[in-house]
């Protein structure tokens, strides 16, 4: 009988380790860049085309290797920063298993020149899908750069596994931010297809966070510090009041180790317990030193998984140290007048010019002919409900000038801050505000965008809002919606001037909105079940909606039904959600009985 088990090639064992390690473009973006510091470089470049699937390059100015060390880099297992197992637990690198060029170069075109400083050549190493093709001498500068190219070249799967550029892109940029944040002492540069995306000096960390995502932060960073027999930390966490819906600024480091934890990721929320609205969450920047043998940094493959010895401790530090700070930096009286505020301010019905709402009238509808008093109310028939409070006569139904007083004439009235009431003939409508409102700005924004006739509102002072390099990339891409919505935009370098927006779309809220919008487009590709249009428009309408607990006046709460009734679709919100129910009177006659 012949042996059935035999060893995999090298190759092919390198192309199945490569899955485990490299899943992107942004993996290679990590594995080089954490080369390139443990290189002990003081000025790193990274160069990237079509997000990386035609080109990820890093050129640094570290170490370099000599002509061995730049053949073994690239077998398994090769690595110069641990001898035997227990230096694991002493490990001030970032990489130790030595498998990430392997993987590389398992499943891409490689071209590295590197030199040592005290040698007059440099060396150039070509490899194919493992395959050495070509090893020269040159003379390059001191430093390493690595060019990997075609990308899954020889596995079609994961190749076309691969999302949009516009994705692909995000997740660099995130591994970028992750290595330039660990690192701020260092210079980056970071150009994508010729153009340049950051340019990072040499400085500090708080300079380094402003430098990445914009001078706004800068005024919004609350300084966290403490030393204990455990652990030192230190960083930054954001006031409560700007926390965001997404989780795009949350980074944690461990020993200088970009790591994700939901465990330290609580202990940080509950710091901030009762600050935040729901929904938010809160923004750090936080970086804990430990005695690496009480930490197990090793058991995850693409290690941003840390196992913790004393964890307990550690989120207790965590939470007491933070809420400290906050409380040190009179966050929370800020934040409370800001909560105020937002339940106090009226819903902005006052500057709109009225209009009458498309109602399609179905003239043949006759209110009196119903007798089934347990009637649900449909939208071709909101008309007749109305009617038949204000008796008017039938033929009066038809004329779309009754119609649109008729609402005016009816007697509603805001329960809870929360819910309109609208007594019908024969039943009553409970119509959630917000819910109702979220309808009809998404039905308006969808058409804006589909139509490209979004109504712009011009702006008395033009606004100007700073981009940080990543959301001008996303800017370029969204152009087009924002300007079918109604926005009017003008790109400046750094920053855009925003110098009309859509109506619906008041000024203090166009900047939380641009944001949003901006993020929602990187999203596009990973949620293909909806369009870019369709989120646009929810995520529009959704920062936009009268929300619960603000106070309607009863020519709003008009407009709010008017409105309401000459949406296309009545039942549920753009999320869903059931926006009214009806008591009928039979109901409310058994009840009573
Ligand atoms: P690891 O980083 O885990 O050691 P890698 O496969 O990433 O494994 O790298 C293998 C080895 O190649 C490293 O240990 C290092 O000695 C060398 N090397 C890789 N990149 C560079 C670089 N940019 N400059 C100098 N040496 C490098
Ligand atoms: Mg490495």
């Amino acid at each position: 009988m012949t042996n059935r088990i035999s060893l995999l090639p090298d190759h092919v064992a390198n192309q199945i380790a490569a899955g485990e390690v490299i899943q992107r473009p942004a993996s290679v973006v990590k594995e080089l860049l954490e080369n390139a510091v443990d290189a002990g470089s003081d000025t790193i470049q990274l160069i990237v085309k079509d997000a990386g699937k035609t080109l990820v390059q890093v050129i640094d100015n570290g170490t370099g290797m000599n002509s061995t060390d730049i053949r073994l880099a690239f077998e398994r297992h090769a690595t110069s920063k641990i001898n035997i197992a227990e230096d694991l637990f002493t490990l001030k690198t970032k990489g130790f298993r030595g498998e990430a060029l392997a993987s590389i170069a398992a499943i891409a075109h490689v071209e590295t020149h590197t030199r040592v400083e005290n040698e007059d050549v440099s060396h150039c190493l070509k490899i194919e899908g493992s395959q050495v093709i070509e090893q020269t001498l040159s003379t390059q500068p001191k430093g390493t750069s690595i060019a990997v190219k075609s990308l899954f070249y020889n596995i079609p799967a994961r190749r076309n596994f691969l999302k949009s550029d516009t994705v692909e892109l995000r997740h660099v940029i995130d591994e970028f931010h992750r290595v330039a944040l660990a690192h701020p002492g260092i210079k980056f540069l970071f150009f994508n297809n010729g153009s340049e995306l950051f340019d990072l000096p040499s400085s500090n960390l708080r300079k380094r966070l402003v430098a990445i995502f914009g001078n706004k932060l800068d005024s919004l960073l609350v300084p966290i510090e403490e030393t204990t027999s455990l652990a030192r930390l230190n960083g930054f966490v954001v006031k409560p009041s700007h926390a965001k819906k997404t989780r795009g600024q949350q980074f944690f480091f461990v020993n200088n180790r970009f790591i994700r934890s939901p465990f330290l990721n609580h202990a940080v929320s509950a710091a901030f317990e009762g600050l935040l609205r729901p929904g938010f969450n809160p923004g750090y920047f936080l970086f804990l030193e430990l005695d690496p043998k009480t930490i197990d940094i090793n058991i995850h493959p693409t290690k941003t998984e840390v196992k913790f010895e004393d964890e307990q401790s550690l989120y207790a530090i965590l939470r007491s140290t933070i809420k400290h700070s906050l409380g040190i930096f009179q966050v929370i009286p800020t934040l409370d007048f800001e909560q105020n505020q937002t339940m106090e301010v009226p819903y902005a019905f006052k500057n709109k010019v009225p209009t009458s709402p498309p109602i399609e009238v179905d003239s043949s509808f006759n209110p009196f002919k119903d007798s089934a008093s347990n009637r649900k109310p449909k939208m071709e028939q909101w008309e007749g409900l109305y009617s038949g409070i204000q008796s008017l006569p039938t033929e009066e139904v038809s004329s779309t000038h009754s119609l649109v007083e008729v609402p005016q004439a009816t007697r509603v009235f805001q329960l809870f801050f929360k819910y309109i009431v609208c007594p019908l003939r024969t039943s009553m409508l409970l119509i959630d505000q917000s819910r109702a409102h979220q309808r009809i700005l998404y039905e308006r924004f969808l058409s804006a965008i589909t139509t490209k006739k979004g109504i712009s509102q011009q702006l008395l002072f033009p606004l100007t809002i700073e981009l940080n390099p990543q959301q001008e990339e996303q800017f370029k891409s969204s152009y087009e919606i924002l300007e079918a919505l109604g926005f009017e935009i003008k790109h400046i370098e750094k920053s855009i001037e925003v110098m009309g927006a859509p109506e619906h779309c008041p000024p203090s809220k166009i900047e939380s909105v641009i944001e949003t919008l901006l993020l929602e487009n990187d999203k596009e590709s990973e949620n293909q079940h909806f369009s870019y249009a369709d989120q646009v428009a929810k995520s529009m309408a959704q920062s936009l909606a009268i929300r619960p607990g603000e106070t309607l006046k009863l020519e709003e709460q008009h407009r709010l039904l008017d409105d309401f009734f000459g949406c296309k679709e009545t039942t549920v919100s753009p999320f869903n959600k059931q926006i009214f129910i009806t008591l009928e009177k039979g109901e409310i006659e058994q009840k009573l009985s």
